[in-house]
């Protein structure tokens, strides 16, 4: 009999959320974590309906809800006029929650189920799938050790070496560029987010909990946003917006792409969330899908195990549909605010001032909430 049913390579949220799903079933799980600590770098924050249900399933979304701000809705402009306004609706609502809060309330959630089954500071070297069990070389502050399990699950993120290892390929999809993005106190709180796409490239913010606000810009080709000066004068030219960004740190610049993995399983081992797909943060879907992603997957684990393979078909067939969707979706936000010249500029306001108008407001607003994930 294997150590382990199930066991987790990597505690982002995904796979954090998949084993309080799954050890709220008794069945035996371990998550083994790179990491000694938290990652603490600024990441998700938008919490959408499907990934609000996967976070109850798991038994957070109570403390979710009690430390996110609620986002009520939003305005996209350009060229100094708003061009549409979108309210989400009750049962629809849009929860903003940095990541590390996230991550923090699920590692908190798991430890009161199974305090032991986080292991932070164990890096999985190696996987071997025997047919009836996996062997897993772990690399971990005492030394090497090898564990086994009936199923192992890579959610190790977008760069997952198993997926390499295990050749499961990796294949590129539409929709690429780059951002800066930095979050600092907002002196005037506020519950909408604001997307301005303008021709000179987007420029999008956000309220955060606690009275902060993350500003998001694209970035050009010419000029890097990598310094408050410059991410300042960008937002300043394309927005008139005037930000204060004494004291701030650098911001963070990021390259939004898109990927897919062709196969999410070999034998016994299963790619999960970030590891089976990339989807551009502009849109904030990644780690909603990948949590989407679990719950189905729990679901087929839990009628398998502990005593037979699962069966991981429908797994497979929903989150390559799901990401497909998904992906379609922020290559299509992405679209709308590249840089472009008046010829594209003015369709492009036509678009938005359609899917803002009275009779589509409302099925906008349901694709922007991950309707029908
Ligand atoms: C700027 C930005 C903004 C975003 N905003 C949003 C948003 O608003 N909404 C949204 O839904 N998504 C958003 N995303 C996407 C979201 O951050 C990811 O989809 C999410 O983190 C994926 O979670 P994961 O658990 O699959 O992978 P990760 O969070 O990457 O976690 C993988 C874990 O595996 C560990 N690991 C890797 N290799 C090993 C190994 N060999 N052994 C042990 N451990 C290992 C890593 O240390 C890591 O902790 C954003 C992303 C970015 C970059």
């Amino acid at each position: 009999m294997p150590d382990h049913d199930v066991l987790i390579v990597g505690a982002g949220p995904v796979g954090l959320l998949l084993a309080c799903l799954l050890t709220q079933n008794g069945l035996r799980v371990a998550v083994c974590e790179r990491r000694a600590d938290a990652d603490t770098r600024t990441r998700a924050i938008g919490i959408h309906r499907p990934g609000l249900d996967a976070l109850d399933a798991a038994g957070v979304g109570a403390a979710v809800r009690r430390e996110a701000l609620r986002l009520v809705g939003g305005e996209v402009r350009s060229r100094g006029r708003t061009l549409a306004s979108l309210a989400f609706a009750p049962d629809r609502p849009v929860m903003i929650l940095p990541q590390t809060r996230t991550d923090a309330l699920l590692r908190a959630r798991l430890a009161a189920r199974a305090p032991e089954a986080l292991r932070r500071g164990w890096t999985v070297q190696d996987v071997r799938d025997d047919g009836d069990v996996v062997r897993v070389s772990v690399g971990t502050p005492d030394g090497p050790h090898v564990l086994t399990a009936a199923v192992v699950v890579a959610a190790d993120g977008v760069r997952s070496r198993l997926r390499e290892d295990l050749g499961l390929g990796w294949r590129r999809r539409g929709g690429r560029a780059t951002y800066a993005m930095i979050d600092v106190a907002d002196p005037e709180p506020g519950d909408r987010a604001v997307l301005h796409c303008e021709p000179a490239g987007l420029v999008e913010t956000f309220p955060l909990p606690g009275s902060r606000r993350r500003w998001v810009a694209r970035q050009g080709a010419e000029v890097r946003l990598d310094t408050p000066q410059a991410f300042r004068e960008a937002v300043e030219t394309r927005t008139g917006i005037r930000l204060d960004l004494t004291d701030q740190g650098d911001p963070t610049v990021f390259v939004a792409a898109q990927h897919i993995a062709p196969r999410v399983a070999r034998g016994r081992v299963i790619l999960l969330g970030d590891a089976a797909h990339e989807i551009s943060p502009i849109g904030g879907q990644g780690m909603n899908l990948g949590w989407t992603d679990a719950v189905h997957l729990a679901a087929e684990l839990r009628s398998a195990l502990p005593g037979r393979m699962p069966d991981l078909t429908r797994y497979e067939q929903r989150t390559r549909r799901a990401t497909r969707v998904v992906q379609r979706r922020s290559s299509f936000y992405m679209s709308m605010g590249a840089p472009a010249g008046i010829g594209t500029v003015v369709p492009r306001e036509l678009v938005i001032r359609a899917m803002g108008s009275r009779p589509v407001r409302r099925w906008s607003a349901g694709i922007i909430t991950m309707r029908g994930i």
